[in-house]
């Protein structure tokens, strides 16, 4: 099959790295050297590993690629000042169910433990997971990581921060020494439609055309091609308040203290900054509503954190602001257009879910054209069905990060505190209340509530989530078994 995929940020060059993997298709990279990629999304999640194995480059295996992009490993991501100012609780990638089930019971009720809620959830996963574990050995380089193969063998849990330019680039250098992917330097002009609706061609800027069978759109927030066919972006700014940020790169100021394996994550009054710890350098920023701080105050405040947390001098931080959007596609396969990347899909950057959601759409797409020969009917369908559950599961875990919050410090905390929850929330909420996690949160009972086939976070994760906020099981649930 012909595939043009347009657009050469991380989602075009993951795209066509999964989609190449099969020698059958035939794949153009367009990859206008005049419009820069949006440069950002350092942090990732473990679906990094499935995407990479799908991709069957030796290249990305071991530990030199790491290298290469300054990557470090990510065992959790922290979340500061979320639950309410002065707490900290952690989303670890292991599955803690691997423990046992009791010790989370305990912890989830506080047991053993004076504060319970964020506190305890901490408590717990410092104490008795195997990452929290290893994070307490200290920092885990990704030479460790590799030689140390019984981490990597439960890698099921362990992502990267990674330079998100010379990711893109490795994975165009590597996707470019296959025989079936060509790259141009040329940018859409023009999207020539059919009669139906769908692609007939795309004239390029500077003269020549594109054809193919299929259209892969890697454009990020202008989403030139899906727009064109008038593929349906539905919103979701009244759930996610956060539109803009301003990010900065910038050296260690004492590398012991701001390097670990953890993402970590600090609410402030209108958002919150991330820190993202690379072998040499730290990417960080601050993510925050418009509608309630002008950019000024947001850069300000920036500023100040950087300086009261870290000890930089305001002065010298130079940040650059991006404006994004969040929302989804309900189709991001309409006509013969794909949508993969953040032209389909953004719920800001919390959980780091973007890159991975849009691996997944190229993996998943990948799987659906394993055959040659003309796409079968139903395809499309299966992949949008697949493709919105994962979006629509991810955007309620991301949404909770706020909407459990007891924050009311500001107009921005106190805008969640009055959103009401969705009715799937409702409904996970009374399931961890009521299903023993010993024998009953499980997967099966969280999709039921969710009302969902698929969600890209398991249900440790969403009992790591609540109990992240102090939420409790019900009484006649605590203490299963005496710990
Ligand atoms: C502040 C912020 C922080 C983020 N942090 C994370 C994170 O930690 N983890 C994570 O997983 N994700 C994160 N993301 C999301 C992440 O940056 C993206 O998912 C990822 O970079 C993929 O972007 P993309 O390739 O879809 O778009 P882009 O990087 O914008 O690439 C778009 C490409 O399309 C090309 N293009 C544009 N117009 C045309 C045209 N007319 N013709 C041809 N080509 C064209 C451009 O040249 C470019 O190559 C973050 C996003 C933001 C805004």
């Amino acid at each position: 099959m012909k595939i043009a995929v347009v657009g050469g940020g991380t989602a075009g060059w993951s795209a066509a790295a999964l989609l190449s993997a099969n020698a059958a298709h035939d794949i153009t990279v367009l990859d206008p050297s005049s419009i820069a990629p949006i440069g950002v999304g350092e942090s990732t999640l473990p679906y990094l590993q499935v995407s990479h194995r799908a991709m069957g480059f030796s290249a990305l295996l071991g530990s030199q690629w790491l290298k290469d992009l300054d990557a470090t490993v990510k065992l959790t991501i922290s979340f500061e000042h979320f639950h309410r100012i002065g707490s900290t609780w952690i989303h670890p990638f292991t599955d803690p169910y691997h423990i046992d089930r009791g010790l989370i019971v305990a912890a989830v009720n506080g047991y053993g433990h004076p504060m319970p809620g964020a506190s305890a959830q901490m408590g717990f996963i410092q104490a008795h997971t195997y990452f929290g574990k290893l994070q307490s050995k200290g920092f885990i380089t990704p030479e460790d990581w590799v030689a140390q193969n019984r981490y990597a063998k439960l890698a099921a849990g362990g992502a990267f921060h990674l330079d998100a330019l010379r990711y893109a680039a490795l994975l165009k250098r590597l996707c470019l020494s296959r025989t079936n992917v060509t790259s141009m330097d040329a940018s859409v002009g023009a999207v020539r439609q059919k009669p139906s609706g769908a692609i007939d061609h795309l004239s390029l800027l500077g003269g020549g055309r594109l054809e193919a069978d299929l259209y892969i759109d890697c454009t990020g927030f202008s989403a030139v091609l899906s727009e064109a066919v008038g593929a349906v972006w539905e919103s979701v700014s009244d759930q996610l308040l956060v539109d803009h940020a301003w990010v900065v790169q910038l050296p260690y100021r004492d590398v012991d203290v701001q390097r670990f394996n953890r993402t970590q994550c600090t609410a402030l009054t209108h958002g919150w900054v991330f820190h993202i710890p690379l072998a040499s350098r730290i990417g960080t920023g601050y993510i925050y509503a418009s509608r309630y701080i002008d950019h000024d105050d947001a850069c300000e405040e920036l500023r100040t954190y950087l300086a009261q947390r870290w000890g930089y001098v305001p002065e010298r931080i130079e940040p650059r602001r991006i404006a994004f959007k969040t929302g989804y596609r309900p189709k991001l396969w309409h006509h013969n257009v794909v949508a993969i990347g953040l032209s389909g899909f953004f719920c800001e950057p919390i959980e780091s879910t973007a890159i991975a959601l849009g691996q997944m759409a190229a993996l998943e797409l990948s799987r659906l054209l394993a055959l040659s020969g003309p796409i079968p009917d139903g395809v499309a369908e299966r992949f949008n069905a697949l493709m919105l559950d994962q979006h629509l599961s991810v955007l309620t875990f991301v949404q909770w990060h706020y909407g459990l919050s007891e924050r009311r410090d500001s107009a921005f905390w106190r805008a969640y505190g009055d959103m009401p929850m969705s009715s799937a929330q409702q409904a996970l909420m009374t399931c961890f209340k009521q299903a023993p996690l010993t024998h009953g949160f499980d997967g099966k009972r969280v999709l039921q509530a969710l009302g969902l086939q698929h969600s890209m976070f398991h249900e440790a994760s969403w009992a790591m989530l609540m109990m992240g906020y102090g939420v409790r099981q019900a009484q006649s649930l605590t203490l299963e078994r005496a710990v």
